[in-house]
């Protein structure tokens, strides 16, 4: 009996202690205070020094060209994260080999993963990413909406007494991303429906595609922590060949070989195909460019995809018969 209250009264004093953290947090004015924010990943980031402007200094762990799904936090994260007022991560695996420490900062700080709020059902659970929802949502604009309405809702939890200068940001911003969605609606629309097909380097555009109607290969799977094997580009390559691809695209945060690879695949097999340009997946590009920002990110993408696919499928067969036969083992289509 006195054992079963013993284990009875652990983990209340988990809870109980995870709601005094919580209240003190709250309790803490920082209405004077600049509030300090770490995140992830870039995206994450330019939300939050939207959303927080002049309220906040915002903390990027992870730049331009760098694999979240590979990242590993250094000595120096680690004491930018146990320094930070409120932390923003992805969530849904995203950041693979920060988990543990993120589970740590939670019972210190605020930590919030912006994919929090997201109707489960809005999102994907490919096969090969074993049971996991696929991390990749911010190239749905829709979804990424959601996650921008989460660091705001965390922000005026934080700082109440600032709320205004956080839902003003924050609907500004929005209907940016609102204007954003409908130009990517817009550009897909150039292509034919039966002609919107994106290869790249690994999964990271299942919501783009199911969003804006394109059929989406990737030649690693969602997370890139598992190599493409040589079977993987055999696969693929037979499937460019077949249905004569025109394009297929390389990611900057994912070494530019793995595409090149595929590319050299297909052309033993008598065809070529085009390397349709660099897409910003998991990283935006440098600071200071317009594709350094979440808005430039995504228009460049779209641009360089509809550029590189526009008008060129009916070169390779006739407008009526070409039709796209998907591989019956293509998790994503
Ligand atoms: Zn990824």
């Amino acid at each position: 009996m006195k054992h079963a209250v013993v284990t009875f009264l652990i983990p209340l004093s988990i809870l109980y202690s995870g709601c005094t953290i919580e209240h003190d947090k709250n309790a803490k004015d920082m209405s004077r205070e600049i509030i300090k924010i770490v995140t992830t990943t870039g995206m994450i980031a330019d939300a939050a020094k939207i959303v927080g402007g002049t309220r906040v200094n915002v903390t990027g762990l992870m730049g331009p060209g760098v694999d979240p799904h590979l990242y590993k936090a250094s000595a120096g994260d680690v004491t930018r994260l146990s320094e930070a007022d409120i932390i923003f991560y992805n969530g849904l695996h995203l950041e693979a080999k920060l988990g543990e420490l993120l589970e740590e900062m939670q019972s210190r700080t605020e930590t919030i993963a912006v994919s929090r709020s997201i109707n489960r059902n809005l999102l994907v659970s490919p096969p090969s990413f074993k049971g996991n929802y696929d991390p990749h949502i911010w190239f749905d604009v829709t979804l990424w909406i959601q996650a921008v309405e989460t660091i705001r809702d965390a922000l005026n939890m934080l700082d109440p007494s600032n709320n205004k200068i956080y839902t003003e940001n924050a609907s500004e911003y929005i209907r940016e991303l609102q204007d954003l969605h409908t130009y990517v609606l817009n550009r897909s629309a150039e292509i034919p429906p039966q002609h919107r097909v994106l290869i790249t380097a690994h999964d990271a555009f299942n919501y783009f595609g199911k969003q804006y109607g394109f059929k989406v290969m990737g030649l690693q799977g969602i997370s890139t922590e598992a190599e493409a094997g040589t079977s993987d580009v055999q696969r693929l390559a037979d499937f460019i060949a077949e249905n004569r691809i025109p394009a297929i695209f390389v990611e900057s945060s994912i070494p530019r070989r793995t595409i090149q690879a595929l590319q050299l695949a297909v052309a033993s097999r008598g065809f070529n195909v085009e390397i349709g340009g660099e897409l910003f997946s998991d990283a935006m590009g440098n600071a200071g460019t317009f594709e350094g920002t979440f808005i430039g990110m995504v228009t460049h993408n779209i641009n360089t995809i509809v550029d590189a696919l526009k008008n060129k499928v009916p070169r390779y067969g006739t407008n009526n018969s070409y039709s796209i036969r998907f591989a019956s083992n293509c998790s994503a289509c």
